[in-house]
């Protein structure tokens, strides 16, 4: 059997805060390859923070974490930021776009952090682009495009530097229900494409697409049996 794309093994997060705050409490997961996971729960619950452990942008307070086989927790920095970029392709419900630059240079600003040489960028871009239907607006700026175009070019953004493992944080947030349909068949052909997918939402249309969904209340996860 390959190796898991996340393990997760009783990670736990406090913030030192005043009062103190124990965001994850003991969490296990494990996550396959092509699965298509739903993480949902209430507001402050931690969700968040458990997206932002799985992404490598936070460490837990204990616990381990494997990546793809790798246990990440006792990584340097800089180890951390390069597993981040070959590997995870983030979305989040604000879409993070520069407003001034066009959609494929955006696109193409995502891989700076990433393993690919210069040579290329704009045609991987494009490339990008095409495989989420934007094909046509590659010249626009972001603000003439529809919420749900926007949201398409963030997830080509997070596509481009071939991760195998897409985390993303409420993306239908701002998004109707006829473009938050779009976002969830694009979902299904990418994890069709073998991605693995892991999406926070509190949406039950958004949960209901996932192969399996967790539920988080005050930091404890809890498996949803279907
Ligand atoms: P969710 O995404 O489910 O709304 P979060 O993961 O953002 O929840 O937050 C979980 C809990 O951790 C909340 O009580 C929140 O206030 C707290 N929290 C999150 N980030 C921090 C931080 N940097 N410092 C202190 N407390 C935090
Ligand atoms: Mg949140």
């Amino acid at each position: 059997m390959p190796e898991a794309v996340i393990v997760l093994e009783d990670v736990s997060k406090e913030f030192a805060s005043d009062p103190p705050v124990v965001a994850l409490s003991k969490v296990s997961l494990r996550v396959e390859a092509a699965d298509y996971l739903a993480i949902v729960g209430p507001s402050g619950s931690g969700k968040s923070t458990l997206l932002n452990v799985l992404g490598l942008l936070d460490r837990p307070s204990s616990g381990s974490y494997r990546l793809d086989g790798t246990e990440t927790t006792a990584l340097r920095d800089g180890a951390r930021t390069k597993l981040r970029g070959n590997r995870i392709g983030f979305v989040f419900q604000s879409f993070h776009l520069l407003a001034h630059r066009s959609v494929v240079e955006n696109v193409m600003l995502a891989e700076i952090y990433g393993r690919h040489p210069r040579k290329g960028r704009r045609d991987r871009a494009l490339a990008a682009l095409e495989r989420v239907g934007l094909g046509h607006r590659v010249g626009f700026l972001p603000d003439r495009l529809s919420g749900g175009e926007r949201q398409r070019a963030a997830i080509a953004r997070a596509l481009v530097g071939g991760p195998s493992l897409l985390l993303c944080d409420e993306p239908t947030g701002n998004l109707d229900s006829h473009n938050t349909e779009a976002v969830l068949d694009l979902f299904d052909d990418l994890r069709a494409q073998g991605l693995t997918i892991v999406v926070i939402t509190h949406e039950h249309e958004v949960s209901a697409r996932a192969e399996r969904r967790v539920r988080i209340t005050d930091g404890v996860l809890v498996e949803e049996v279907a």
